[in-house]
């Protein structure tokens, strides 16, 4: 659902949406093309959690007909820049909302991929929604990362994925995105995870800092 003027405009609130003793946040980040999605895929696999990306919310948000925000999205989008946080916040907090009302057992757990990228962002979403238990980062050089993406977009069909578009990524990366890993791992909420090897050893990394952390069962 889009968000309505309305809410975006809420009333600042107290207490966030879903308390972070019931719910379980992680957020996932990494510079474009560090293998978060894959490595989402397989948590999700293996520990049951709800995967919600960021980027593609904000794309399916892009394609909905009735969208009052589909052409902002799309310029910040190909050109590598943050869409203003109200729009992504909402987007999410939509997302979460509908899988914790459907399924009343589900312990919500959330993999948040691709988010926060600005600090903005990262002190709204733990206001309001819900504070992450840590930041999983996977760090990459950008050399390979270029790499990976410029592969990826020979078939991913994204507007984002060539060069032009890669390099204004990389910098919106470093200079707005990584404060925010620096901030999270100021309060030791960071796991590191070193993302060049292939996606069986970084998965394994994961899993194993992931259980350190957290215990098997969580
Ligand atoms: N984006 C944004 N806010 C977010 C997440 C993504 O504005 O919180 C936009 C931004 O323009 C970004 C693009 O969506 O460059 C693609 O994000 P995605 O996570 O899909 O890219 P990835 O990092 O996975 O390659
Ligand atoms: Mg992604």
């Amino acid at each position: 659902m889009a968000p309505t003027n309305e809410q975006i405009a809420a009333p600042k609130k107290d207490t966030p949406t879903f308390s972070p003793n019931k719910v379980t946040v992680l957020f996932v980040l990494g510079g474009p093309g560090a293998g978060k999605g894959t490595q989402c895929a397989n948590l999700v696999r293996d520990y049951n959690f709800t995967h919600l990306s960021a980027g593609d919310l904000l794309r399916a948000e892009q394609d909905r007909k009735d969208s009052e925000f589909g052409d902002l999205i799309k310029s910040y989008i190909k050109d590598g820049k943050i869409v203003p946080m109200e729009v992504t916040v909402q987007l999410l907090e939509n997302a979460m909302k509908e899988v914790v009302e459907k399924d009343k057992d589900h312990k919500g757990k959330f993999l948040i991929d691709g988010f926060p990228r600005k600090m903005d962002q990262a002190l709204k979403f733990e206001e309001t929604v819900c504070p992450s238990k840590f930041v999983l980062f996977y760090d990459c050089p950008e050399e390979e990362m270029q790499k990976r993406l410029l592969k990826r977009g020979k078939t991913s069909g994204r507007s984002d994925d060539n060069a032009e578009s890669i390099k204004k990524r990389f910098k919106t990366f470093v200079e707005t995105s990584m404060p925010v890993v620096d901030f999270f791992q100021k309060q030791n909420r960071v796991i590191k995870i070193v993302a060049t090897k292939t996606p069986d050893e970084v998965y394994k990394e994961t899993k194993e800092k992931l259980e350190q952390r957290l215990g098997k069962e969580f």
